[in-house]
């Protein structure tokens, strides 16, 4: 079986030589890990398109029990990523995410998609770090059925005002006098809803105050340690950064 897909270079790992194994994000095929021989290799042709945040098309085939990749062309590389290390860390995160949470042999454009526009708008400078990482996490976790329950309070059906509680580990919201969980207000609530409903181009299309945006970061980052239940080593990197 033959495999051609637009895809992203997730992780790099060097085996014997002058092979590269690569964990590739791929539109088409969901997470895909696939050899490159003798890509290692300055002179090989896939030498650039086979390193870590590179985004290519990528041709694909299957060789008994392993991927094989017998031909990759880079369409862009994230350059401005590796110069800064907070933003080297944070793609790390974003890419360790899809690794984690994107189905295999699945189409994944959406999750593609979000990965590139955080990647593009982190290396460009357009957003904060902390706005980028909420809005990709919480996106991701929506794609990947852990889809939040923000339409009215879980208990009593209102749409709750001033004091709003998001309980990180049922995904819901609750009203002062029904429930617990991490306090949030109205304008933390629209964010989340906003990024929960709106087609990937438009869920950057928001600003926030900046304690407002504090708390939007801490309850994605918070909602999806919970859900998932995982320990991202990459995170806890991008953490001790600061
Ligand atoms: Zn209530």
């Amino acid at each position: 079986m033959r495999m051609n897909t637009d895809a992203l270079v997730l992780r790099v790992t060097d085996t014997g030589e002058s092979d590269r194994l690569v964990t590739l994000l791929t539109s088409e095929y969901g997470v895909l890990r696939a050899f490159a021989n003798r890509a290692k290799k300055i002179n090989n042709r896939m030498h650039g398109a086979t390193q870590s945040f590179c985004y290519g098309d990528f041709s694909i085939y299957k060789s008994r029990d392993s991927y094989i990749i017998d031909d990759a062309v880079a369409k862009e590389v994230f350059f401005g990523l590796r110069e800064d290390i907070e933003k080297l860390a944070l793609s790390q995160y974003f890419c360790a995410l899809a690794a984690e949470l994107v189905p295999e042999m699945e189409p994944a454009r959406d999750y593609l998609r979000v990965i590139l526009n955080s990647m593009h708008l982190l290396e460009k400078q357009k957003r904060s770090n902390g706005f980028l990482k909420a809005v990709t996490e919480l996106k991701i976790m929506a794609f990947s059925g852990f889809m939040p329950d923000l339409t009215g309070c879980s208990k009593c059906g209102n749409e709750p005002s001033g004091e709003i509680y998001f309980n990180v580990a049922d995904g819901c919201i609750y009203c002062k006098g029904c429930g617990s969980g991490e306090r949030i207000n109205s304008t933390v609530l629209a964010a989340m809803r906003h990024v929960c409903a709106s087609p990937i181009e438009k869920i950057y299309s928001f600003s926030l105050p900046t304690e407002d945006e504090k708390r939007f970061a801490a309850v994605c980052e918070k909602f999806l340690l919970s859900q998932t239940g995982k320990r991202f080593k990459t995170l806890e990197f991008y953490k001790s950064l600061f």
